[in-house]
């Protein structure tokens, strides 16, 4: 069957904040192509399919996908939307996949389900710095960060070159399956 699941994150950014959210985002899921639970799934708006594999951190190097078991999977992101609205700023993603249920294959007992007991997901975005920019600094949109769900709430991110803060999160993103 065809089930959603939508993601939505929250951040409050200062005025010297220049901020915006990136299009890739990683999921906690039960894949039923390898019959495993608590796989990741990578995915991307606008790729037709995401990446399946094991390992929670990001994958960079070849080594880390032949070992992670990745392959890919009948999961992407079908609604990618973001808003703007006094200092917040909205990400929503809606993924969509083909799920039917199993058993895992490694561990019997447990049951692969459309939303896992503890879901996770990382975002990513990417900040400037106004203060840098006026005092004339090159590079002063920074480099890609993420945010996930197993993080100490709040999480405040501040400028690495001259301290001014930029984002503040005050809890992990909000994972619900959908109709
Ligand atoms: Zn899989
Ligand atoms: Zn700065």
């Amino acid at each position: 069957m065809l089930s959603h699941v939508e993601v939505t994150a929250r951040v409050t950014v200062s005025p010297a904040a220049h901020f915006v959210w990136s299009n890739r985002v990683e999921y906690s899921h039960d894949c039923f192509v390898c019959r495993r639970v608590g796989r990741t799934v990578a995915l991307q708006h606008g790729a037709t399919q995401g990446v399946c594999h094991s390992s929670r951190r990001q994958l960079e190097w070849q080594d880390d996908l032949d070992d992670a078991g990745m392959h890919p999977a009948p999961i992407r992101i079908t609604g990618f939307d973001t808003a703007s609205d006094g200092g917040v700023e909205t990400l929503r993603y809606r993924l969509s996949f083909w799920w039917s249920p199993f058993a895992d294959l490694k561990r019997p007992g447990e049951r692969g389900s459309e939303l896992g007991d503890k879901p996770w997901v990382r975002v990513y975005y990417r900040v400037g710095c106004h203060t840098c920019r006026d005092s004339g600094v090159d590079d002063w949109v920074g480099e890609q960060k993420s945010l996930q769900s197993n993080m100490v709430w709040p999480v405040t991110s501040s400028c690495a070159r001259c301290g001014t803060e930029l984002v503040t999160m005050s809890g992990p993103p909000e994972i619900n399956l959908v109709g």
